[in-house]
């Protein structure tokens, strides 16, 4: 059997060492002319790291986020509960992998016809041609720009809910390590125009005069995808919307349909990543996009006023799942939630001196 994954990214990597490893031929293409060359913030929960054995790759830990809307923060910490990656060594610690267990890696190529393999993987990220060309479906995405900047850093994540900044998205600051930290924020592909302006608006306010800014690059948050799997071609990672629309983050759940895929092509069933994908992946997704739907409406500010006064901070401290949002459904959180969906919570109230823009 000889498998093509196009798209040499995490999970088209880990797919490919998942396949060589257990001895069928895999070739991977790659339009890019070397792997890791990518914006994004990589944040991994430390579930994630443990699972699939990335701890050595990791630059720094972080000891969870404050959460920030208008007058109102909440601290939610749990010691090392994410790792924070440079995507240039996680993609290579991957890519390594792919080329000892066997696999065959070319760069600098890109693919515009579906391969004539036995197995096709689409892992070719947001804008998939795979996708586009065997299942006719599309996702959608905001746009992610993140600078670096110089400082003194806690091991907290800072997000800014905030409608004016980044409407539909947030703003974010990810310490890097003790003297650097990433800034960034995202905005629907319609105010692309005015995504640096706003970067740099937002630097400012944070007391940063100088930025290195690292690029652009889309955020998958989409409703899911129903099907990943037609005849013998399977999409995965961002190809197939396997990222978590609340946070943008799709490494974890990417690496993990890998894990899956690889295991049902090397049992000669694709039906059983198809099958994975409707019962673990499309709850979660799911949860994660009617959250994200809820967020882009509702007044944030409020809400967190409602999370402190109700002990959210030490529930969530203590029993949160950055990965799986199906902790929410758990008796000790049921009544919360029901609290902070009422409909009183979708009443913005007017507080604009404290919002960052
Ligand atoms: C600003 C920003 C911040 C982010 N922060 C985080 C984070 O903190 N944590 C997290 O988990 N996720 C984060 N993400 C999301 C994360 O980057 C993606 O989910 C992840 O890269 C998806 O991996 P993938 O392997 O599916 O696709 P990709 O990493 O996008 O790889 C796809 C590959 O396919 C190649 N390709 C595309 N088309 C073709 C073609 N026709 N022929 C050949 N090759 C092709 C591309 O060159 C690319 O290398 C962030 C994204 C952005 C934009």
């Amino acid at each position: 059997m000889r498998a093509d994954v196009v798209g040499a990214g995490p999970a088209g990597l880990y797919t490919a060492y998942r396949l060589a490893d257990a001895g069928i031929s895999v070739s991977v293409y790659d339009q890019a002319t070397r792997v890791g060359n990518k914006v994004c913030s990589g944040l991994l929960s430390s579930n994630t790291v443990k699972r699939f054995g990335l701890k050595r790759v990791a630059r720094h830990s972080v000891d969870g986020a404050r959460i920030h809307a208008g007058s109102e923060q909440i601290l939610v910490r749990r010691r090392n509960v994410a790792y924070v990656f440079d995507r240039a060594e996680l993609d290579g610690y991957l890519y390594d992998l792919a080329l000892s267990s066997g696999a065959n890696v070319f760069l600098g190529k890109r693919i515009g016809r579906v391969p004539k393999g036995d197995i096709i993987v689409g892992a070719d990220g947001a804008g998939s041609f795979i996708r586009s060309a065997c299942f006719k479906s599309n996702v959608r995405t905001v746009l992610g720009a993140i600078a670096y900047v110089r400082g003194t850093f806690d091991r907290y994540v800072d997000v800014y809910l905030d409608p004016k900044l980044a409407p539909e998205f947030f703003a974010w600051l990810i310490p890097r390590g003790e003297d650097e930290a990433e800034i960034g924020l995202a905005l629907p592909p319609r105010m692309s125009a005015s995504l640096l302006p706003r970067l740099s608006a937002f630097a400012r306010k944070l007391g940063f005069n100088s930025y290195v800014l690292q690029g652009v690059r889309p955020i998958v948050v989409s409703p899911p995808l129903l099907r990943v799997v037609r005849g013998n071609c399977a999409i995965v990672g961002d190809a197939a919307a396997h990222v978590k629309a609340t946070t943008g983050g799709g490494i974890s759940y990417g690496l993990r349909a890998a894990d899956v895929l690889s295991t049902a092509i090397v049992h000669g069933g694709l039906d059983q990543y198809q099958r994975w994908h409707r019962s673990w992946a499309l709850p979660r997704l799911y949860v994660h996009y009617a959250a994200r739907k809820w967020l882009n409406h509702v007044d944030a500010e409020h809400v967190l006023r409602v999370l402190r006064e109700r002990g959210f901070e030490y529930s969530l401290s203590k029993s949160g799942d950055m990965d799986d949002p199906l902790f929410l459904f758990s008796p000790r959180y049921l009544g919360l939630i029901s609290q902070i969906v009422s409909p009183f919570a979708y009443i913005r109230h007017k507080s604009p001196q404290n919002h960052l823009l």
